[in-house]
């Protein structure tokens, strides 16, 4: 199965009825990176800025930043690759920055840190920047948004960014910027958020957690995230309406995408790049060269009418067993 697997390395992710789905990575770790190359990735829809942060017992400087996100752009150039500002707080939290709170992933986390330190954020916004110059692959996405105020201060703080580059002589242009939607609020803000954005990208580990009220990480409620639950079946669907309905594309980066029946299901709701980790890749395009969308559309169709989750999950097993 492994050697049919790396014989679609190099064949595109395409349909029985010739529909192209882009497959993107997942990264952290320049591990991530050389794994990602080899099985024939197309961009990276979630870079992990925490990671570099992770590993240092200090703040990395910004031209510390500057040469590992350049790595990142190089890698991959001249594919997209999308980097997350630092999303500290919940389950992740830096040994020199502590942060502590009886319900952290309800806390202080992700944009909301960055908002609240906009140094941190500006001298990661600047290290991006720079590190794009002469490259202009970079996308950057915001993670745990809710609301627009927020998306528009960040924006405000990244416009700023890039003016005090340009007139520093840095030869650079503005990325594409996006907002992950992850928490239920900006499922139901979706149209106003991507109506401000050049992409959305859903954050299906957290979103999950946040619209099932379970802990990712708890081990003792690890059965009740259902990841095919009817209700997280019929927020990705309306998401992608929402922001197709303002012409804004959308990907999903969650653990999700990486899973061949929800990668059918994903492209039947009209998901326009499923990032993963590189691991899952080829499992995934092979069983999306094996279906066609115009199947899987009828099986989303029924499965979303569905009570619930373990009803769900069958019907997806027996599709991707009858299609091999
Ligand atoms: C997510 O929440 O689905 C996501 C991709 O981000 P992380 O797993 O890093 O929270
Ligand atoms: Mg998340």
């Amino acid at each position: 199965l492994v050697e049919g697997l790396e014989a679609i390395t190099d064949l595109p992710c395409e349909t029985l009825d010739n529909h192209r789905v882009a497959l993107w990575v997942n990264t952290g770790l320049m591990a991530d990176v050389m794994r990602s190359l080899e099985r024939g990735a197309e961009g990276v829809g979630l870079y992990r800025t925490e990671v570099p942060f992770l590993l240092r017992d200090r703040f990395p400087s910004e031209e510390e930043q500057r040469k590992i996100y350049r790595e990142q752009l190089k890698a991959f150039h001249p594919n997209p690759v999308t980097m997350r500002t630092l999303d500290i707080g919940g389950d992740k939290s830096l040994p020199y920055f502590p942060i502590e709170e009886a319900n952290p992933f309800l806390g202080w986390r992700g944009i909301r840190v960055t908002l609240d330190h906009p140094e941190i954020f500006l001298s990661q916004i600047r290290a991006m920047l720079k590190a794009s110059e002469g490259l202009d692959n970079l996308r950057i996405m915001l993670p745990m948004i809710s609301s627009v105020s927020e998306l528009e201060s960040a924006q405000v703080l990244i416009y700023r960014a890039f003016h005090e580059l340009l007139d520093e002589n840095y030869a650079i242009s503005l990325p594409p910027i996006g907002v992950m939607v992850e928490v239920p609020a900006a499922v139901y803000q979706a149209r106003e958020l991507a109506a401000r954005v050049d992409f959305l990208s859903v954050g299906s580990n957290d979103l999950t957690q946040y619209l099932l009220a379970v802990d990712r990480n708890n081990g003792r409620v690890a059965g009740m995230y259902e990841s095919l639950h009817p209700a997280v079946l019929r927020a990705l669907k309306d998401i992608v309406e929402h922001s197709h309905s303002q012409g804004t594309p959308v990907s999903i980066c969650g653990e999700l995408a990486g899973d061949p029946g929800a990668a059918m299901l994903l492209v039947a709701m009209g998901y326009d790049v499923l990032s993963m980790n590189a691991t899952n890749l080829p499992k995934v395009k092979a069983a999306l060269r094996a279906i066609t969308v115009e199947d899987a559309e009828e099986l989303l169709a029924q499965v979303i009418e569905f009570p619930d989750a373990p009803s769900v999950n069958h019907s997806v097993d027996e599709f991707l067993k009858e299609a091999g």
